[in-house]
């Protein structure tokens, strides 16, 4: 199944074609400050993915292993990625509805924000 994800401002395009049905939030301390909130992502192959346009993607190395990535123009939050891995963690939100993905358990329940009601 192709699915479109893009940034705020459509810099960043891409497809990814994905038989994923799960989505993940993460409510770790990086996460969070990263996101603004909670991180929804979806984990899906380097290789599914296929950028079209002038894709204005900007790396940001925020620990020795891993690296962010996000937009240059609007600055949305796009990808995790592990250096070397295969995989790539996209924002959920990036992405067209309907996703027909359900969210799973949350990561790092225990650092979310102290504001979370859920
Ligand atoms: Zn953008
Ligand atoms: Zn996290």
């Amino acid at each position: 199944m192709i699915r479109h994800g893009r940034c705020l401002c459509g810099s960043v395009a891409f497809t990814a074609r994905s038989r994923t049905r799960k989505a993940h939030e993460c409510h770790c301390s990086q996460c969070r400050r990263w996101s603004g909130h909670v991180w929804a992502y979806v984990t899906l192959p380097w290789d599914a993915l296929d950028f079209s346009g002038d894709a204005d993607l900007r790396w940001y190395d925020h620990t020795p292993k891993a690296r962010r990535g996000f937009c240059g123009t609007c600055g949305a939050t796009l990808f995790w990625r592990q250096n070397g891995s295969a995989k790539v963690d996209v924002s959920a939100g990036a992405f067209d509805m309907p996703t027909g993905w359900t969210l799973g358990a949350p990561s790092f329940g225990g650092d979310k924000g102290d504001y979370y009601r859920l």
